[in-house]
């Protein structure tokens, strides 16, 4: 990212605001020294000690995860599930027997045969095109990591032994690392590599501790014990700052906990607006471990599960049991609320190996999520059977994603209706009563939506890809990422048509595309009638937030304002003037620059 050197010394650097909040403090920089790895050839009789010594490393390993999740706080404990993952990985054929049979059949060192094995792993995994599914790669670097300072014996400066409140720095930090701050020590961290999605980014915002990721080379750019400023909301970090930077930092930190303070009071209150017309607001989950963060910040349920995480995570194909296990205890952990559970949207740009499918040119219209489902219909049995089963032990949903047409609806309820049947036979309880839903994202759903109401218990408008479809944007090609226009007078209408559709049909139409979790765009969403949203867990107060300092009425009135425009700037103009009347201290003053610009989220110094 970029580096600005002004007129002082202070230097801002640009990253990745990973979790919210302002810390103001002393550097700690983590040592992270990287563990060189050297190739030696060995003897054949050296080649038992050699595997030995490798059983002994990952040995080590295993035991120091397994002692840190007996010591975990009772506030993370939930995330116990990375940590094992990483002791499953570990023993992952690919990387343990791998490295076995490689430092036998190559005579080479053990450090060399896992770092053979690891390229060979980071080559499977970039063929995978799903951005979080990329980032588990992370996972298994850590534990080649951990396994080649053991082999090593090299140690590296800890984070457990800090004196005074710090910052920390590092180069990047492992979630074994992110678990054992200390809270009452570490203000902040801040990291070079990293995303939203990689794990520190997740537990660090269970934990509340602001963080900032993706920075490239600020263990480059700060020495030891140097004052800096963390802003976790833009992902702004401000090295050696000016006095005036500071102050008005100081006061954005006081801002910024009364407005937490006041969020998290109110978080857990109904999102309803002044004239009391009631919104649903729920979270889209991939994992298990995001439902206490789900929970926390006050979300009536997951309107959306996106259920291709247990697919893309392992080799081979999680049977029945794997994924009723799975469904069951999100099911029961949220419970009454409901959960929503997506059925496989994969294929196409998302690559699993068990499932042969033919390189497509166009993968984004190829065969993908509820065409593949009803082309492989075990495959489909199998989830299908999985969710039922979970449907006894809390409130679940069925969704169907990339419905274009009725006869897809009819084909998937048949299905479904025949794997209930079954389950009748066989006397295993399911919720006979559950309720099915389409994802509405392909436009020609929109156009016969009326017909598609009438076949199902919801709508969910997933705005990601309705407008890729809709607007002829690959929502992955970064060249055409500025003509991506939500706020497209097409697109609103397309939202307001399938919602109309929906309501007609006495029916519930929700919003779980990223759309839904801009707080700029609530009021319009709200005036085209929406009466579910459903976003990261994270944007939830906020939406709140702003849901209940508005009338229902003049929402609408709003919207009818932004269905006439001819042109996305228009409707940016009409809305613009409607947030800065109506709530004006919501949005930070620079933020309308960027928003014309259609360049909402990107960190910028003015
Ligand atoms: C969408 O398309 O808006 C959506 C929520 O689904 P996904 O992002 O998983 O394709
Ligand atoms: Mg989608």
């Amino acid at each position: 990212m970029k580096s600005q050197k002004s007129n002082k010394a202070q230097i801002k650097l640009c990253g990745v605001g990973a979790s919210p909040g302002i810390a103001i403090g002393k550097t700690f920089i983590v040592g992270q020294k990287r563990v060189k790895v050297k190739k030696r050839p060995i003897l054949e009789s050296e080649i038992t000690a050699e595997q030995e010594k490798f059983k002994q490393a990952v040995e080590s390993v295993h035991d120091y995860l397994d002692t840190l999740i007996k010591k975990m706080p009772e506030q993370i404990k939930e995330h116990s599930g990375i940590l094992r993952s990483h002791m499953q990985l570990l023993k992952d054929k690919l990387l343990y027997e791998n490295t076995l049979t490689k430092i036998e059949s190559e005579r080479i060192n053990a450090e060399w045969a896992l770092k053979k094995s690891l390229m060979e792993i980071k080559a499977l995994f970039d063929q995978v095109d799903d951005a979080y599914l990329r980032e588990r790669i992370e996972d298994v670097e850590y534990v080649v990591k951990r396994i080649l300072s053991e082999l090593t014996q090299s140690k590296t400066s800890s984070i457990t032994a800090l004196k005074e409140p710090v910052i920390v720095i590092a180069h990047e930090l492992s979630p074994a690392d992110t678990i054992q701050m200390d809270q009452e020590k570490v203000l902040g961290f801040a990291t070079d590599v990293g995303s939203r999605t990689s794990h520190a980014a997740i537990l660090a915002r269970s934990l509340g501790i602001p963080a900032v990721v993706g920075l490239e080379d600020i263990t480059g750019q700060v020495v030891q014990g140097e004052l800096v400023i963390l802003d976790g909301l833009t992902g702004k970090v401000i090295i050696d700052p000016d006095q005036e930077t500071l102050k008005y930092y100081q006061e954005k930190q006081q801002d910024y906990l009364r407005y937490r303070l006041d969020v998290i009071h109110k978080s857990h209150l109904p999102a309803e607006t002044l004239d009391g017309q009631r919104i649903q607001v729920k979270a889209n989950i991939e994992l298990i471990e995001e439902i206490p963060l789900v929970l926390s910040n006050g979300a009536e349920g997951v309107g959306l599960f996106r259920t291709e995480y247990l697919y893309l995570s392992q080799k081979g194909l999680p049977d029945e049991e794997m994924l009723f296990q799975s469904y069951k205890q999100i099911a029961e952990k949220l419970a009454p609320h409901p959960v929503t559970i997506r059925t496989l949207d994969i294929g196409g740009d998302k690559f699993v190996s068990d499932i042969s499918l033919d390189e497509e040119i166009n993968p984004a219209l190829g065969l993908r999520a509820i065409r593949l489902m009803l082309r492989e219909p075990e495959l489909f049995r199998t989830q299908l059977r999985a969710i039922l089963r979970a449907s006894a032990y809390g409130n679940v949903q069925i969704l169907f994603p990339l419905i274009s047409g009725q006869h897809e609806i009819i084909d998937a309820k048949n299905i479904l209706k025949s794997v209930a049947h079954e389950l009748q036979k066989e006397g295993i309880a399911f919720d006979p009563n559950i309720k099915i839903g389409i994802m509405i994202e392909v436009p020609t759903a929109i156009m016969v939506a009326d017909a598609l109401a009438k076949e199902v218990d919801f709508f969910s408008l997933g705005t990601n890809d309705l407008i890729q479809y809709s607007l002829a944007i690959d929502r992955i090609n970064e060249h055409v990422a500025h003509l991506y226009e939500p706020l497209h007078p097409g697109v609103l209408r397309m939202i307001h048509m399938a919602v109309e559709a929906a309501h007609n049909n006495y029916i519930e139409a929700a919003i779980c595309g990223e759309m839904a979790g801009e707080p700029m765009y609530v009021p319009i969403l709200i005036g085209l009638g929406l009466d579910e949203f459903s976003m990261n867990a994270i944007d939830i107060p906020r939406v709140k937030r702003i849901i209940r300092q508005i009338t229902h009425e003049e929402c609408v009135a709003l919207a009818q304002e932004a269905l006439k425009a001819s042109s996305s700037s228009q409707v940016k103009k009409i809305l613009k003037d409607f947030l800065q009347n109506r709530l004006p201290s919501e949005f930070e003053p620079d933020l309308w620059h960027e928003f014309e610009l259609n360049r909402d989220k990107i960190c910028q110094f003015t």
